[in-house]
């Protein structure tokens, strides 16, 4: 096996999901994440991942790393209900949108993951791989074809293939790859966990307990519900993790999100400069006249983890060369969140660009072959969930369709 040098910036999902999976294989892999730990700056929260996800992990994780993500994960009913504003069902949404490529069969097509813990698993075995407190600024290509990754403390990382894995505002793709655009969808999010006891449950509506639910008006304001309730809190292989893991991988909650276009939603300024018991207060007072039943889930949000977001996308560019620098995950392809397929694809990417790499290092094709191959399956596949994630994002959010 020849001796190639993978630098991934950026410890997100894709980041270590393929330093895990080129680490597995024994290929030469070094990790630079800008926050000093793994729960330096999220709350944590819950992704829908489906075949196209689980095939990726299952393919990166040993196998008990695999049953502690089993144990670790809810597996939901079904993926999406609809409702309008006072509970009344609405049409199905059409689930083929949001189906992975399948296989691993014997797990349901959609699970509920804590993005954080996945974090975790994908973390173990890889301590002296990742980085921490390191900011990746850009890059320098040398004259041999190598690329010395740029840190932000003044240190450097000379590679064969440096991986922007550095999520929406990456400063790899902004030197690589300086015309893709980051669009706003002129939509705006206020999101919020709710930790799931028994005493929260009873409150919740029973019909919405074991899916994710979205009820919306006419004006596209809407309010979601995604419960991940733990298959196995008490499994063996939880309690051997260190006590954060384990404190945080027996806890259920659910991610509850406020969505409205901008116009009705409140001026930029004041949403992202508000404190969370402000944008609490106030998505009660937009839902006050909803279903009650909707307006007690806003209610039960934990006020510490609510915050605001603005839902915005890439912009697919033309075909381009490939070079010792690749994109991966929301760096090349952040879309709209309509579907919840943005990290299924993150993870795909790290599918596809190992299995490259591995081929490369076993010398069956060169490096800047393989990088190639990845990069047109990526760009055909991710693309594609990212215009379908916007016109659905039209439909369901109300939100801009993608610039052309
Ligand atoms: C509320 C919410 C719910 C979502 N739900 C779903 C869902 O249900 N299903 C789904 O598929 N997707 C979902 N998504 C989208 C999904 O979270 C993203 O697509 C996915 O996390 C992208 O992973 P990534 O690793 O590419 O980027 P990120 O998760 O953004 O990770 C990037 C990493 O790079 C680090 N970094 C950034 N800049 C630098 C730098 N200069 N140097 C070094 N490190 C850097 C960051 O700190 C971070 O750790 C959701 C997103 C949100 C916000």
């Amino acid at each position: 096996m020849s001796e190639i040098r993978i630098v991934i910036a950026g410890a997100g999902l894709a980041g270590l999901t393929l330093a895990h999976y080129l680490h597995r294989h024994g290929i030469q892999v070094t990790v630079y994440e800008r926050d000093n730990g793994l729960s330096a700056r999220e709350a944590g929260y819950r992704v829908h991942i489906n075949s196209t996800g689980t095939s990726a992990l299952h393919a990166a994780l040993e196998p008990r790393s695999w049953e502690l993500f089993l144990a670790t994960c809810g597996m939901p009913d079904d993926d999406m209900l609809l409702f309008d504003e006072q509970l009344t069902p609405r049409p199905p949404r059409d689930k083929a949108a949001s189906k992975g490529t399948g296989a691993p069969a014997e797990i349901p097509e959609h699970l509920a993951v804590c993005r954080s813990t996945l974090r975790r698993i994908l973390f173990l075995g890889l301590e002296d791989v990742v980085h921490f407190g390191a900011k990746v600024t850009g890059y320098r290509s040398n004259p041999d074809s190598t690329v010395t990754a740029l840190l932000e403390d003044g240190g450097t990382a000379e590679a064969d293939l440096l991986v922007a894995a550095d999520g929406i505002n990456s400063a790899v793709r902004a030197q690589r790859l300086p015309q893709v655009r980051v669009a706003d969808l002129g939509a705006r999010s206020i999101a919020a966990k709710i930790p799931l006891t028994a005493e929260t449950k009873a409150k919740l509506p029973a019909q919405l307990y074991n899916a994710f639910s979205m009820a919306y008006d006419g004006d596209f304001t809407g309010l979601t519900l995604g419960p991940l309730d733990r298959t196995d809190p008490h499994s063996p292989l939880i309690t051997r993790q260190d006590p954060e893991f384990r404190q945080e991988a027996r806890e259920n909650y659910a991610l509850s999100i406020f969505n409205s276009t901008v116009e009705h939603m409140l001026p930029d300024a004041e949403l992202f400069g508000a404190g969370p018991d402000e944008l609490k207060a106030y998505v009660l007072r937009r839902l006050a006249t909803w279903h009650p039943a909707l307006v007690g889930i806003v209610r039960l949000w934990d006020t510490a983890t609510v915050q605001a977001l603005a839902v915005r996308s890439c912009v697919p560019v033309a075909t381009w060369e490939p070079s010792a620098v690749t994109v991966m995950g929301d760096a090349i392809h952040a879309m709209s969140p309509a579907l919840g397929i943005g990290a299924n694809t993150a993870l795909r990417d790290a599918h596809v660009l190992g299995s490259r790499l591995l081929a490369a290092a076993h010398g069956d094709t060169t490096l800047l072959g393989g990088t190639a191959a990845y990069e047109e399956s990526m760009r055909e596949y991710a693309y594609r969930a990212l215009r379908k994630s916007a016109f659905v994002g039209q439909q369901v959010i109300g939100h801009l369709p993608l610039p052309e």
